[in-house]
């Protein structure tokens, strides 16, 4: 994808608080996403965030004389649907963006029509983005692979088909929730160590998965793979996404046909999703280690091996129950980078799902599955960081975690900039997603 007019590092809103220091949603953003006013419940329509504020496209649509084709566009999304939206073409969609770039900008002459279209973040209530037919997760990060694999197979962490296949599992769409909503703990058959049989009991290692979720913006025909001459199209754009997993339920039932009620009792995405257009500044390449077998002609593309990656800096924060109610600030558990950390690309992984002629529907969305970098701290999981609860992590107030406690709440962030050398370019976030652990059900 190349770079445009809204991509130049020098353009600026009318909207102030977009060039705040540290604001994930500067005129180079624009990511889309579903809201309606908290106080008023006054209906779901999509809005697109610029600085701490959202343009209210219910609003923008009658302000302005826009162009025939993006009023046409502005309408369902008006309407809360943002999947149509999503369904246009990718010239379309640039089209849109480059409009509602252009209208934000400083100097634009919408901009007192516009000004009153603004809604603070703050007083929004957000729902998940898009109808989000089905759900894949993958297993991406060749690191998390192996540092799990090790956990239960010492001898033989990663397993043979690793390296030529991107590994996923089909996930519930119907249980995914949008940033905020807290859940309780799951309850499940568990085996405890040392015994034949299992109980029935609350989940005693739940845990968090630091995940990107890619959404789909093609509904192929079945039985037409899609290409990966085509797959950068079937991309919308990203959110961040937790993937809990309750790590003993799934020791317990995963084999042989993988996770299941270890993972569909809750997963929670960012509010804004974040287009592959702006993130179009922090492609990188996509490199295979020579040792490593090449991917197959399927999955492979010149302009992959050229750009395939993307370069996000991905992050773990927690706040336990009493740090909250100390007022102590979340802690920073651990970070990684989606270029590092993915063995795969988000193209190969379209690629693949359809090559055997399942069709992918506008909305559905993929996870990454966990991000975890080389280096031990940049685990993606608290398996990972606890050493599978054999080291617990030390909290700076003096509380121990191997596993989530009631009351903890996850919060995960991301962002582009530019790697230093490389020509800058405005860092772009993906804003945040968090969730708060409560107590499991009694009854
Ligand atoms: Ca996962």
């Amino acid at each position: 994808m190349q770079l445009n007019k809204t991509h130049e590092t020098a353009l600026t809103s009318w909207v102030i608080s977009a060039q705040t220091e540290g604001c994930d949603f500067p005129i180079q953003n624009l990511p889309f996403g579903r809201f309606q006013i908290a106080a008023k419940k006054d209906g779901w329509r999509i809005g697109i965030a610029i600085g701490d504020q959202i343009l209210d496209l219910r609003e923008a649509l009658p302000a302005v004389a826009w162009e025939p084709s993006i009023a046409k566009m502005l309408a369902p999304l008006a309407a809360g649907d943002l999947n149509a939206h999503m369904a246009e073409s990718t010239a379309d969609r640039s089209a849109f963006r480059a409009a509602i770039s252009s209208a934000l900008a400083v100097g634009s002459s919408h901009q007192a029509a516009l000004a009153s279209c603004l809604v603070a973040q703050t007083s929004a209530e957000m729902s998940v983005p898009c109808r989000i037919g089905d759900y894949t997760d993958f297993f991406t990060s060749i690191h998390h692979a192996t540092s799990v694999g090790k956990l239960f197979r010492p001898d033989n962490p990663l397993l043979p088909n690793y390296k030529y296949v991107p590994i996923g599992y089909h996930g519930r769409a119907s249980s995914i929730n949008v940033s905020g909503t807290n859940f309780k703990r799951p309850l499940g058959q568990i085996l405890p160590p040392g015994q034949e049989a299992p109980v029935f009991a609350p989940s005693k290692r739940l845990d968090y998965e630091l995940e990107l979720a890619a959404y789909i913006s093609t509904s192929n025909v079945q039985g037409e793979p899609i290409a990966m001459a085509d797959a950068e199209d079937a991309l919308f754009g990203l959110s961040l996404f937790n993937d809990w997993s309750a790590r003993d339920v799934q020791a317990w039932e995963y084999q042989p046909l993988g996770p299941f009620l270890a993972k569909s009792f809750a997963s929670t995405v960012s509010p804004w999703i974040v287009t592959m257009e702006a993130l179009a500044p922090f492609r990188v390449p996509f490199t295979r280690p020579e040792d490593d077998p090449q991917p197959m002609s399927y999955l492979a593309s010149e302009a992959n091996s050229e750009s395939g990656a993307i370069n996000i800096t991905l992050e773990v924060w927690l706040q336990t129950g009493v740090m909250a109610a100390a007022g102590v600030d979340a802690v920073r558990l651990s970070s990684s980078n989606f270029a590092d950390a993915s063995y795969w690309t988000l193209a190969q992984l379209v690629a693949h799902h359809t090559v055997n002629g399942c069709n992918l529907q506008v909305g559905d969305m993929f996870g990454s599955g966990t991000q975890s970098g080389p280096k031990p701290e940049e685990g993606g999981s608290l398996l990972e960081l606890s050493k599978g609860g054999k080291q617990p992590l030390e909290l700076p107030n003096g509380e121990k975690r191997t596993f989530l406690e009631d009351g903890d709440t996850v919060i995960f962030r991301g962002y582009c900039q530019s790697p230093e050398g490389s020509p800058s370019h405005a860092i772009i976030g993906l804003g945040e997603v968090r969730a708060t652990v409560l107590p499991a059900r009694t009854n």
